[in-house]
C-alpha cells in the first residue's frame, strides 16, 4: 500500500482522497472496506476502527496528533462543555471519533490558486489546506490573494489543481472589506490560533468572562423582553451584514432589537448552546485586540473571575518584569510569584506592560517567533512561517507589545544559545503554509 506522507496543515479530507487515488482505489466506500480487511486480517479478532484511525495509522500518526494538525476539529470542538479534559482526537472520546472528527467547518471547498502553483512546483501535486477551511477567511494570510472554492466537500476527493479553472472566485469587494475589517481580523486571527491547540477550553469561565465585558458595555446578558443594547447587534454593526451572511446567516438578517440566541446566548448559557465560532466571534466583537480576547478566553479560573478586575493593587514594575522574563513570559508561572495578589490582577498588569503571555504549548512557538522578529531582525513574514504562527498572531502580538518587550525578550534569550532561528533556519520551508 502506498502510504504517503501528510503535508503541513494538510486537510484530513484532502488526504483521505490523495491516498484512495495513489492507492488506484476506486473511492471511499471501497477504500475502507479493502482497509478493514487488510486490517481483520492481519490483527484477528480486531474490532471496527473509526475512519479517521485508520487513516492517521496509514500517515503513520497517532489519532490525537492526526486529529489536532490534519482535521478542523481543534476550531470546531475548541470551546466545549463536554470532556474539556480529553485532548482532540483522544480514544476515550469514542463517539466523537465516529461521528464529527472529519466534518467540514464550512460548506464547500476552498483553495488559493497561488498554493496551487508553488505547490506543483515544489512536490508536483497540490493539496488543501486546513487553515483555508475557516468559515469567513477569505484571503490567502501568505499570498494575501483572494481565496477560490467549489461549492462541495466532495471536491476534497481531487487535487486542488483539478478545479483551478473551475473554482468560484470570492469577489475582491468582499475580500478587501474583510481585510480591513478588524473585528473580522481579530476572530480570523483567533480561529487560527485554535486550530493549533491540543485541547479544548471550557465554556463557563468563558462565558463568564464575556459577560464581565458585556456588562461594561451595558449589554443584556439575560434572555427574556429586550430591555439593553443587545451583542447580536454589536456583531453586526462591528461585523457588518455581507460577511455575516457567509458566516451566521441567520444573523445577517435579524431584525435590529430581535434576541439572537446562538450570539446573545454565549453570554448566559453555561453549556454550548452555540458554536465555537459563536463564541470567537463574540470576544472579537467585546474586545479590541486579539491578546485580550485571547487572554479572556484562556482564562479559565472561575476563581478569578469572582474578584473586581477593576480592583488596583501596587505591584513593583520591576520586580513583575523580572518575574515574567524569569518564568519564559508564563502568565501563570508569573502570577505564582505574587501569592498574596489574585492571578487575574498579575495577568492584566502584565498585559497592560505590554508583555504577551507564552504560557502553554502551542506559544512555545510563538516566542520563538518573537525572538526570530525582534532579536535576529529576520522579517514578520520569514520568522512566522519558520515556527509554524498565523501571520496575524504574530503582527497582533508585535502591534500590542510595550516599547521595552524587545528587550524584556533580550533577558530570556540572554544566554545567546537560544538562537533558534539560526538553528532552524535549514529547514526554512519554501512553500506556503496557506
Ligand atoms: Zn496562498
Amino acid at each position: 500500500m502506498i502510504r504517503p506522507s501528510p503535508q503541513t496543515d494538510e486537510l484530513d479530507r484532502g488526504y483521505w482522497g490523495r491516498v484512495i487515488r495513489w492507492n488506484g482505489w476506486d473511492n471511499a466506500r471501497n477504500a475502507l472496506g479493502i482497509l478493514r480487511r487488510q486490517k481483520a486480517n492481519a490483527e484477528l479478532g480486531s474490532r471496527q476502527e473509526p475512519l479517521i484511525k485508520l487513516i492517521a495509522e496509514i500517515a503513520g500518526l497517532s489519532t490525537e496528533v492526526f486529529a489536532q494538525q490534519h482535521t478542523t476539529l481543534p476550531l470546531r470542538r475548541g470551546i466545549t462543555s463536554y470532556q474539556t479534559d480529553l485532548q482532540h482526537g483522544a480514544a476515550e472520546n469514542t463517539d466523537m471519533l465516529w461521528t464529527t472528527s472529519m466534518r467540514v467547518s464550512r460548506p464547500g471547498a476552498y483553495f488559493c490558486p497561488d498554493c496551487v502553483i508553488t505547490d506543483i512546483d515544489r512536490q508536483g501535486y497540490s493539496y488543501w489546506r486546513r487553515t483555508l477551511q475557516i468559515p469567513g477567511l477569505y484571503q490567502c494570510s501568505h499570498h494575501r490573494s483572494g481565496l477560490h472554492y467549489v461549492d462541495t466537500s466532495a471536491a476534497f476527493d481531487q487535487d486542488s489543481e483539478f478545479y483551478l479553472k473551475s473554482g468560484i472566485q470570492i469577489p475582491s469587494h468582499l475580500c478587501t472589506a474583510a481585510q480591513v475589517n478588524p473585528a473580522i481580523q481579530r476572530y480570523l486571527t483567533l480561529a487560527q490560533a485554535f486550530l493549533l491547540r491540543s485541547e479544548p477550553l471550557a465554556v463557563r469561565p468563558i462565558a463568564l468572562q464575556l459577560k464581565n465585558c458585556a456588562k461594561e458595555f451595558g449589554l443584556q446578558c439575560n434572555p427574556g423582553k429586550v430591555k439593553q443594547a443587545l451583542l447580536s447587534d454589536l456583531v453586526i454593526a462591528k461585523f457588518g451584514r455581507e460577511w455575516l451572511h457567509a458566516v451566521v446567516p441567520k444573523l445577517a438578517v435579524k431584525p435590529e432589537g430581535e434576541w439572537f440566541n446562538p450570539i446573545d446566548g454565549v453570554l448566559y448559557c453555561q453549556t454550548n448552546s452555540s458554536n465555537t465560532v459563536a463564541y470567537l466571534i463574540a470576544a472579537s466583537a467585546l474586545f479590541e485586540t486579539f491578546d485580550q480576547a485571547m487572554f479572556a478566553l484562556e482564562n479559565n479560573s472561575e476563581a478569578e473571575l469572582m474578584v473586581s478586575h477593576r480592583k488596583s493593587v501596587n505591584i513593583s514594575k520591576n520586580e513583575l518584569i523580572k518575574r515574567y522574563a524569569a518564568t519564559g513570559g508564563d502568565y501563570r508561572a508569573t502570577a505564582e510569584h505574587f501569592p498574596q495578589i489574585n492571578d487575574f490582577v498579575v495577568r492584566q498588569r502584565l498585559q497592560t506592560l505590554g508583555l504577551p503571555n507564552f504560557s502553554g504549548r502551542s506559544h512555545l512557538n510563538l516566542q520563538q517567533a518573537a525572538i526570530a522578529f525582534y532579536l535576529e531582525e529576520k522579517s514578520l513574514i520569514e520568522s512566522a512561517m519558520v515556527f509554524g504562527v498565523p501571520l496575524q498572531q504574530l503582527e497582533s502580538l508585535v502591534r500590542n507589545a510595550g516599547c521595552g518587550f524587545a528587550k524584556v525578550l533580550a533577558i530570556m534569550a540572554q544566554d545567546g544559545e537560544r538562537r533558534y532561528f539560526n538553528k532552524t533556519q535549514q529547514n526554512l520551508p519554501t512553500v506556503c503554509l496557506g
